[in-house]
């Protein structure tokens, strides 16, 4: 590691250890070293395959049946599939395992993630906040109750909620589909605490969780960046981590347990 880095890292556990409030802003670079591509910048699932069409949650809305028929026939899309294959092989890297020895420490005191893939829950995380939901768990549209994946194995489409008749779907947020209030209630009531904020991979173009890093600092607090490349949130950053997720975030970790020694 250079100087600068080095630096960087000092500079990043200080703020840790003497803020109140820390949260981490997660992305899919944080899981890009599982083996999970991201969907934006070099070797992105988008930038090889193409944007994905942007009304998925109206196509379920207007047909929840076939949206439900499609999740079982796993030929439906080859490229994708390799993709959901990748999700399915993951195991939690460094990267994971720094946030949750963050949070044990009780300096972390939430994450809010964007990705949907379990990883943070795998590694021993508990305070979260998956803002764009979980592929493992289903959820009600309407009253947002949740259950495991194969909760409502065997029962006809579309499922309907047994507390409320709304429908069921996947938890992850589909593209056009509204954040759910409670999760989203949580992030805003997260971040208006919040006096530092660590953001991880992620490309901070998708709102709201790319506004949240601008509310903290708004609010006189701090940001890191933790992130191998520059984005549009990189020059408003107290302090940048520039590397892999992965190597950064564990000898952060280092650092903050020296400092609290
Ligand atoms: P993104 O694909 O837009 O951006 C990924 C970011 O990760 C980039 O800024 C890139 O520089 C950075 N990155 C790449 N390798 C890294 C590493 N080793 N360490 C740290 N950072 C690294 O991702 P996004 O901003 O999260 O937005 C895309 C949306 O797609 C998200 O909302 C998320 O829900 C979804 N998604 C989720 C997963 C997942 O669950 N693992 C994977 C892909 C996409
Ligand atoms: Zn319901």
């Amino acid at each position: 590691m250079n100087d600068d880095t080095e630096r960087a890292l000092d500079e990043a556990a200080r703020l840790l250890v003497e803020s109140r409030h820390v949260l981490a802003l997660v992305g899919a670079g944080l899981s890009a070293e599982s083996g999970v591509p991201t969907f934006r910048g070099p070797g992105g699932l988008w930038t090889k395959l193409g944007e994905p069409s942007m009304n998925g949650y109206q196509e379920f809305l207007g047909d929840p049946a076939r949206w439900w028929r499609e999740q079982q026939d796993q030929q439906a899309d080859p490229d994708r599939t390799e993709f959901r294959e990748a999700i399915e092989r993951a195991e939690p890297n460094p990267g994971h395992y720094a946030l949750a020895d963050l949070e044990r420490m009780g300096i972390l005191k939430m994450t809010i993630t964007q990705n949907v893939d379990d990883l943070h829950a795998r590694a021993g995380q508990e305070l979260l906040a998956e803002i764009h939901g979980n592929r493992t768990r289903l959820r009600c549209i309407t009253c947002e109750s949740r259950w495991p994946r194969d909760h409502f194995h065997g029962q006809d489409y579309p499922i309907h909620c047994p507390e409320c008749r709304g429908l069921v779907k996947s938890d992850t947020v589909m593209f056009g589909e509204p954040i759910p209030r409670g999760v989203l209630d949580l992030c805003f009531s997260q971040t208006e605490m919040c006096d530092c904020m660590i953001v991880c991979g992620t490309s901070a173009t998708v709102y709201p969780a790319a506004s949240f890093p601008q509310t903290v600092r708004e609010r006189g607090g701090a940001f890191i960046e933790a992130n191998p490349n520059p984005t549009p949130l990189s020059p408003l950053a107290n302090v940048v981590l520039r590397g892999q997720n992965g190597q950064m975030l564990p000898a952060l970790v280092e650092r903050v347990k020296a400092l609290r020694r």
